[in-house]
């Protein structure tokens, strides 16, 4: 599948009976790369949750290329295309690499995971390591290579860079633009690094209690 738009309209979502996101609209054409910013607990990683359908949603729509995905569970959004990596890490700790690589892949050709390791040669290194002996930057690094063997049109990233090294946000960084670049994905991220994030961007949206209080350029 190819890189796809995405259009989230009138979102209005929360946990239980608590609204969190009121009315979110945003417009994201095929192939972008997009950062979403905004304070601690202003509804980021509750808006992504949403658009994966891990939240209880009152109202707006959810539409991927030509796909409305709204009444779809989250497996079956994953079907339509999406890919997303939550801000909490799950990796399977008594399992290797390589077999975190594999698991639900079973169809796939071997040359999808070498691709995998081509992005992140550290993952290579460690194939034989299990889950549990993983520093933080390497399990991002493995949850991140997993959602994008699954070859998603739109992907989500909720704060990849969170708590690694400098050195290893760089390198992350470098895989996500490439990947970019290869026009296969549309790649939205949440990053609390703004530098990091305007480098990345082409698009910027910023939020404030629950709605888009800004989009723009990083430029701008
Ligand atoms: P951060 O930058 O700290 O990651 P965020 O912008 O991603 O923050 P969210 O995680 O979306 O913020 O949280 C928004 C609000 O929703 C917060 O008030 C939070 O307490 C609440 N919240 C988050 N997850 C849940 C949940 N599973 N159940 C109930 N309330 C939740
Ligand atoms: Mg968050």
């Amino acid at each position: 599948m190819p890189a796809a738009s995405l259009e989230v309209s009138d979102l209005t979502a929360g946990y239980g009976p608590t609204r969190i996101l009121e009315n979110v609209s945003l417009s994201v054409e095929a192939g972008r790369r997009v950062a979403v910013l905004g304070r601690n607990g202003v509804g980021k990683s509750t808006l992504f949750a949403t658009i994966a359908g891990q939240t209880r949603r009152y109202g707006g729509r959810i539409a991927i290329g030509n796909e409305d995905i709204t009444e779809l569970p989250g497996s079956g959004r994953a079907l339509k295309g999406l890919g997303y990596v939550p801000q909490t890490r799950a990796i399977f700790k008594s399992l290797t690499v390589e077999e975190n690589l594999q698991v639900g892949l079973k169809d796939r050709p071997h040359s999808a995971i070498q691709e995998a390791y081509e992005m992140f040669p550290r993952l290579h290194e460690r194939r034989r390591n299990l889950g549990s002996q993983l520093s933080g930057g390497e399990q991002q690094m493995l949850t991140t290579a997993r959602s994008i063997l699954g070859q998603p049109s739109v992907l989500l990233l909720d704060e990849p860079l969170e708590g690694l090294a400098p050195v290893i946000c760089d390198e992350l960084m470098a895989a996500f633009s490439a990947l970019a670049a290869t026009g296969a994905m549309t790649i939205l991220m949440i990053e609390q690094r703004i530098q990091a994030a305007l480098n990345f961007a082409q698009d910027v949206f910023i939020l404030e209690r629950g709605e888009i209080a800004w989009s723009g350029t990083p430029a701008q």
